[in-house]
């Protein structure tokens, strides 16, 4: 049998990973997540990625990067090199974008951020959708846009997206086994339309999360995506693309967020400590783990 690629997995193993965004010092929250995907690895028999998701260049920053290595290493993990870093792997997103556009799925939306707000609080379903649905301009209109070198997103448009699955879209269906309050578990059935045409793209930040996420989990062979349940509603719409890219799907488990003594979910903002500062004053992991499970109360 060939030996997978690096940082690749064997089909049918059991393959988490950790990707966060190396735009802050990480929290006891990242690693209550991080622990939870090297757990469930370890318990499996299974092996977890580590990805450094930096798409968006102007809030990465390398000092956050090189201390995310030293944190999740004291922390006790390990992970498969090379390491892939998003950055290094715009082409990867630039073909799934061009494969949506070939499709005819997307569409440049030129809307201001004023102007988006306007058109969720008067789109015909109510303010309280509060999700943008937009169509593409005219041809003429849209040519004279881009020769005046206006700024635009790529959308998704769930309504071609809908008229490209048929049936199939209604049906959609994602496994999820997580512990998030007010998530309902086992298999469930996408509702891709809670976020409304979602950004795939635009000028400052090539390629929007939702659609890196979905081609490096599948390229990675990630079996199970564990994280927290702020990506529940994520969920749905990286199944819609997963779909029309062909995709597999993993199994989810979004488990909950810890909060804070102030009853908010746990941040930098809100006094979460930075384990870099945890580590460098001289905690164990024990110590770290004791932590958590005095937070991790349902
Ligand atoms: N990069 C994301 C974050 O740091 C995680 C994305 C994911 O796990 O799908 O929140």
């Amino acid at each position: 049998m060939p030996e997978p690629a690096p940082g690749l997995a064997p089909a049918g193993a059991f393959v988490t990973r950790f990707a966060p965004s190396p735009t802050g010092y990480l929290h006891l929250g990242h690693a209550y997540s991080a622990l939870k995907a090297h757990d469930a690895a370890l318990e499996a028999g299974g092996q977890l990625i580590l990805r450094i998701e930096d798409i968006d260049q102007t809030r990465a920053r390398p000092a956050f990067e090189a201390a995310l290595y030293d944190d999740l290493a004291w922390l006790g993990l390990s992970w498969p090199q090379p390491v892939r870093r998003q950055s290094e792997h715009m082409a990867d997103y630039h073909a799934a974008l061009a494969r949506l556009e070939g499709l005819g799925l997307i569409y440049r939306c030129f809307r201001t951020r004023a102007e988006l707000v306007q058109a969720v609080l008067s789109a015909p379903h109510g303010p309280q959708a509060q999700v943008f649905r937009g169509a593409p301009l005219p041809m003429a209109q849209e040519a004279e846009r881009l020769a005046r070198g206006e700024a635009y997103a790529w959308r998704l448009s769930l309504e071609r997206a809908r008229a490209h699955l048929g049936a199939d879209y209604e049906r959609l269906r994602l496994v999820e086994t997580g512990d998030a309050p007010g998530t309902p578990k086992g298999p469930i059935t996408a509702r891709p339309d809670r976020l409304g045409d979602i950004v795939l793209a635009r000028k400052d930040v090539g390629v929007a999360y939702h659609l890196a996420v979905v081609v490096d989990d599948a390229l990675q062979g990630i079996s199970h995506v564990i994280r927290g349940a702020d990506l529940v509603e994520a969920a749905h719409i990286q199944r819609l693309l997963q779909a029309l890219l062909g995709l597999p799907t993993p199994v989810y488990r979004h488990h909950r967020l810890l909060m804070g003594p102030d009853g908010k979910r746990l941040a930098k903002r809100n006094g979460a400590p930075a384990l870099r500062d945890l580590r460098m004053a001289g905690e164990t992991v024990q110590s770290v783990r004791g932590r958590l499970a005095a937070l991790d109360v349902a």
